[in-house]
């Protein structure tokens, strides 16, 4: 319990997944109670063997909602797109986002029909991001083509 706490106060109460506010006084066996989800853990273990170079170790278990964290281990976290964005064939961010931290470079994310739409959509990335992987510093990329504008961040 002591541990969510700490958990609840680092993450400022925002569930990572929803990127929605977490009631701290709620019961944890209520479904909007807050709890906490450590499958990026496992995945980051896994995929390196002992965390990242980053230091990012100690951020790999974020408070979530207890009906946002379905805390089987085995569905893959998702972070949801905001519906007011116009966005056309949006990517899984969480996938991006691994990439970027692990590798860099230049991901793309989704292509939009106006410029305005895609430098929105890129504003929205950036800061949705900052809060799931503090310490990831990312530049829009933002590209024209066939009518359309394609949304890519760089590492
Ligand atoms: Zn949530």
């Amino acid at each position: 319990m002591a541990r969510l706490q700490e958990i609840g106060e680092r993450d400022g109460w925002r569930c990572w997944l929803c990127d929605e506010p977490v009631d701290a006084d709620r019961s944890p066996n209520d479904d909007r109670g807050p709890s906490v989800d450590s499958r990026m853990t496992d995945r980051k273990a896994r995929k390196s063997g002992k965390g990242n170079k980053r230091g990012s170790l100690d951020r790999d278990e974020r408070l979530a909602h207890r009906s946002c964290n379905t805390g089987k281990g085995n569905a893959d976290a998702v972070v949801h797109w905001n519906d007011s964005l116009f966005v056309i064939d949006p990517v899984a961010i969480i996938p991006s986002v691994e990439r970027l931290t692990n590798k860099g470079g230049r991901e793309i994310f989704c292509r939009c029909p106006t410029r305005t739409d895609a430098d929105d959509t890129a504003t929205w990335l950036i800061d949705r991001i900052g809060r799931l992987e503090p310490g990831l510093d990312l530049s829009p990329d933002i590209q024209e083509g066939g009518g359309q504008y394609l949304v890519a961040l760089r590492g």
